[in-house]
């Protein structure tokens, strides 16, 4: 009751500020430069997709001494960042990275910030950068890399006006994932056989991915579809209804799975229609241990735990009081 008040006072202030603010700029002479600004509101009915991409992380990675060819801490933060950008916003339908790139898919019919680039570009790029600032520590400070100097992300909007669009955008960016990490891990492993780095390119050059997993397989006793899922294909964040302790919750998930194939698609329809949400809890399985659900489980019981605290210490008010 008591902090409902304070809130409703608080907002009624800041209000008024709000307009004598709007009223006293309305009064300046330089009002007019306002005239300047150039809005573009993305075409309605379109997919939007926003992708970012690190900015010169090919030295950022040396730098923070990043495993070759793919350090999964790095990659768990990626994931963390994109989850916070997926909380922020609810009308994004799927999230996919991987690299130092995330896309994240808002929905056709999405209104934030009545679609206006330039607003919600920046947005994305911003706060994911600093929740990559922010995750940071959480992932890093066990293997005690500290931050040499601030990552940046760029960020884009394309527009897809067809569900099959999407899905190729979607497929273009896991195929990229695919080609890059069989090169890059026959790459690293023929470094790590006493190869120089231009004797391992010269190596690779004019080769096929046959070849790739040939060298994997003869040299190294490496079968490629063995390596990790998370390396292969990339990390797909969806929401989800989770069942945690008999109740139902909803969290930012996880997936490491093919999604050119239809199957996919078929396992999870609400993606591309809203409406076939199903009511059915989503199975976390082995999942439940990545850093993501992690995260959000103890903030969860966090918060819990905080309410519990404020209701204890409102009732001790309520009975001071009476
Ligand atoms: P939007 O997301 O549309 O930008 P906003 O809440 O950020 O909304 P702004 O018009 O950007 O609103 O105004 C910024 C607000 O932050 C103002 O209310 C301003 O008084 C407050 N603010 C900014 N800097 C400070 C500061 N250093 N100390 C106190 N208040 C501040
Ligand atoms: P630009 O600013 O043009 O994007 P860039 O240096 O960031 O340049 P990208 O094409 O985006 O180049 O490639 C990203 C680089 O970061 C690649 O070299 C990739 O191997 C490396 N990288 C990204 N994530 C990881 C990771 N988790 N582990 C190891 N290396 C990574
Ligand atoms: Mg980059
Ligand atoms: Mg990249």
């Amino acid at each position: 009751m008591l902090s409902s008040c304070r809130k409703a006072l608080y907002t009624l202030a800041k209000h008024s500020a709000r307009s004598f603010q709007s009223s006293a700029m309305a009064l300046s002479r330089f009002e007019y430069v306002k005239q300047f600004e150039q809005e573009e509101k993305l075409l309605p009915n379109c997919w939007v997709v926003v992708r970012i991409d690190g900015k010169g992380f090919h030295r950022f990675c040396n730098v923070h001494t990043f495993t070759k060819p793919n350090d999964l801490d790095a990659l768990q933060l990626m994931n963390l960042a994109g989850m916070t950008v997926m909380q922020e916003f609810n009308e994004i339908a799927i999230g996919y990275g991987q690299s130092d790139e995330y896309s994240f898919v808002f929905r056709r019919e999405a209104s934030v910030y009545q679609r206006r680039r330039d607003k919600l570009v920046s947005y994305v790029a911003s706060l994911f950068t600093s929740a990559y600032m922010f995750h940071w520590k959480r992932i890093f400070d066990a293997r005690s890399v500290t931050m040499r100097y601030p990552p940046s992300f760029d960020a884009r909007a394309v527009l897809y006006p067809t569900d099959e669009n999407l899905r190729d955008y979607l497929s273009w960016r896991q195929a990229d994932v695919h080609v890059n990490n069989l090169y890059n891990t026959t790459f690293w492993n023929l470094v790590a056989s006493g190869l120089s780095n231009s004797d391992a390119e010269k190596r690779l050059q004019g080769t096929l991915a046959s070849d790739k997993n040939e060298i994997l397989f003869s040299q190294f006793g490496i079968n490629y579809n063995n390596e990790p899922l998370i390396y292969r294909k990339g990390t797909i964040l969806l929401p989800k209804s989770v069942c945690i302790a008999e109740k139902k919750q909803k969290l930012i998930v996880p997936i490491f799975d093919d999604l050119i194939g239809d199957a996919f698609w078929v396992k999870h329809p609400e993606i591309l229609d809203k409406k076939a949400k199903s009511d059915d809890a989503f199975e976390l399985g082995e999942d439940l241990s990545q850093p993501v659900v992690r995260y959000q489980l103890e903030v969860h019981t966090l918060r819990k735990a905080g309410m519990k605290k404020l209701e204890t210490s409102m009732s001790t008010l309520q009975t001071d009081a009476s």
